[in-house]
């Protein structure tokens, strides 16, 4: 019996051009172009499919998204939808009824979202639940607020110090008000919950998801050891269905061995931090906010720090992504990989570069990084003008310039501080306004056609990730791929993520339709 697949009877997008047929053999691509030709190179006995006139594209990749924090979401007190103070009070108070004596990680609430705009405080929490710790984290995931019960749990008093890289709201006498920044997130949102070691079931069924709609391999970012060993072990044991490359979060990188390596599985370096995110105001900015003259967000690392970090993991084989959301931070983050030492094959990253205006494109030119952007965020911060001034927004998130000037962009999602689904990403490159017409930057030029769009979500995550094979349908390439329902892309984007028919990995066919009841 032959292991090969033969798809004919759609159009096949290769990720360079447009092709009619495409043979898989021994879970690679065997051949791709006109069905007569593929149809002479298939070996008889080969498995035909029907693809009916649907669209067959290669697997998608999303280069930055948070397994075990999208998990938790999935499984554990969203507050993305919350109206008001008043409203987050009740959610809390009904989880807390329904989740007797568990502490309580709610995450994503907004206030651009609340119609009283402004943050939930310690009392707000107190008078919703006093019994035990509550956390709840705003939608960037760089700030949150705890009860006090959970700040005592954590220890935090009067006399605590701030963290390096982070601060504890205070009150006008001192004491801590409820409020976390940046690392100061980690000490209340790490032990409020740690639903994926309890459960890794729970990380498999977000694993399925990912390959119901279209993902073929992630990039898994700041991941704790626990979180390595296991997605490792699920997919060692065939549970865990895309490929997943990770990087560590840089507080534990160097805590114990990594799993071994998979072609499944990988560690591939190590996540760190420059600065917070605009949402809260915490992203480092060369000039002050046009909407907070007085703030211009928060540096959480020094140059010193972040080269001696690169170096000790290049050391160790591994490569290096830094967040950098602000233009000083990128402009840091580009000094420190000028700086530091590289490893062969593992081009450093910089995690979203949302901002880069054109003082910085020289460093850009100069140090070449991959760029990890996440194109929902076009349509998540619609506030952004308000909040650089329209000028300077107007270098936020622009796509098609930076790809003008040579560089590799890899789409994602930064799931769960913004949607998962890659057809959102994808319609907001090609589109920036979002149904609403709300845009963090329009300007049309930035726009990207949808073969464009699919680049980046394709090989060019995949190159980001140290995978220069994945992410096209080139004959030897891994055959990781996906049917979709619709005639063309700028079809299948329209109906996003329900139009994926089949998703394949490796020639093996993950997830389809007619399965997906279950997950
Ligand atoms: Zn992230």
């Amino acid at each position: 019996m032959t292991d090969a697949t033969l798809f004919v009877g759609g159009r096949v997008f290769t990720g360079r051009r447009y092709a009619e047929a495409l043979l898989v053999e021994e879970g690679r691509v065997a051949a791709v172009g006109s069905e007569t030709a593929v149809r002479r190179a298939a070996p008889t006995g080969a498995d035909r499919r029907e693809l009916a006139g649907a669209l067959l594209l290669p697997g998608l990749v999303d280069a930055h998204l948070h397994v075990a924090d999208l998990t938790r979401m999935r499984e554990g007190l969203d507050l993305g939808t919350v109206g008001s103070i008043e409203e987050l009070g009740a959610v809390l108070t009904e989880w807390s009824g329904t989740h007797p004596g568990e502490s309580i990680l709610g995450r994503g609430w907004d206030p651009e979202r609340t119609s009283d705009h402004r943050w939930p405080t310690r009392d707000d929490l107190d008078r919703a639940v006093a019994d035990r710790p509550v956390f709840v984290q705003h939608v960037s995931g760089h700030v949150g607020v705890a009860n006090s019960a959970a700040l005592e749990r954590a220890g935090v008093s009067r006399s605590t110090p701030d963290p390096p890289g982070g601060r504890w709201g205070r009150d006008a006498a001192g004491e801590p008000d409820g409020r976390a920044f940046e690392t100061a997130v980690r000490a209340l949102a790490g032990r409020a919950d740690d639903l994926h070691l309890r459960s890794p079931e729970a990380l498999a069924r977000t694993g399925k998801w990912a390959l119901s709609v279209g993902l073929t391999t992630i990039g898994a970012m700041s991941v704790a050891p626990e979180e390595a060993a296991a997605l490792a072990e699920l997919s060692r044991a065939g549970r865990f269905g895309l490929r997943v490359r990770a990087y560590l979060h840089e507080s534990r990188w160097d805590e114990r061995r990594p799993p071994p390596s998979t072609e499944r599985f990988r560690v591939v370096g190590v996540k760190a931090f420059t600065d917070g995110a605009f949402g809260p105001r915490t992203a480092w900015l060369d000039a002050p906010y046009a909407d907070d003259p007085t703030n211009s967000g928060m540096s959480v690392a020094s140059d010193e720090r972040l080269v001696a970090l690169v170096d000790a993991a290049a050391a160790a084989g591994l490569g290096i992504a830094l967040h950098a959301i602000g233009d000083r931070a990128v402009a840091q983050a580009l000094r420190v990989l000028e700086r530091g030492a590289r490893v062969e094959g593992r081009r450093p990253r910089i995690e979203h570069a949302a901002l880069t205006p054109p003082e910085l494109h020289p460093a850009l030119a100069r140090v070449r990084p991959a760029l990890v952007v996440q194109p929902g965020f076009l349509w998540s911060d619609r506030w952004l003008g308000a909040r650089l001034g329209e000028g300077r927004a107007r270098w936020a998130y622009a796509f098609r310039s930076l790809l003008d000037q040579g560089h590799l962009l890899a789409g994602s999602s930064d799931a769960p501080y913004d949607p998962a689904d890659p057809w959102r990403g994808l319609a907001a490159a090609m589109d920036r306004q979002g149904p609403d017409g709300a845009s963090a930057n329009p300007v049309p030029e930035e726009r990207l056609s949808p073969e464009v769009a699919l680049g980046i979500y394709t090989a060019g995550a995949a190159r980001s990730l140290g995978e220069p094979e994945l992410g096209a349908l080139a004959p030897g390439a891994p055959a990781d791929l996906l049917v979709v329902a619709a005639p063309t892309l700028t079809g299948a984007v329209a109906r996003g993520a329900a139009s994926v028919r089949e998703t394949w990995v490796g020639g093996r066919l993950a997830s389809s339709r007619a399965d997906q009841k279950n997950v």
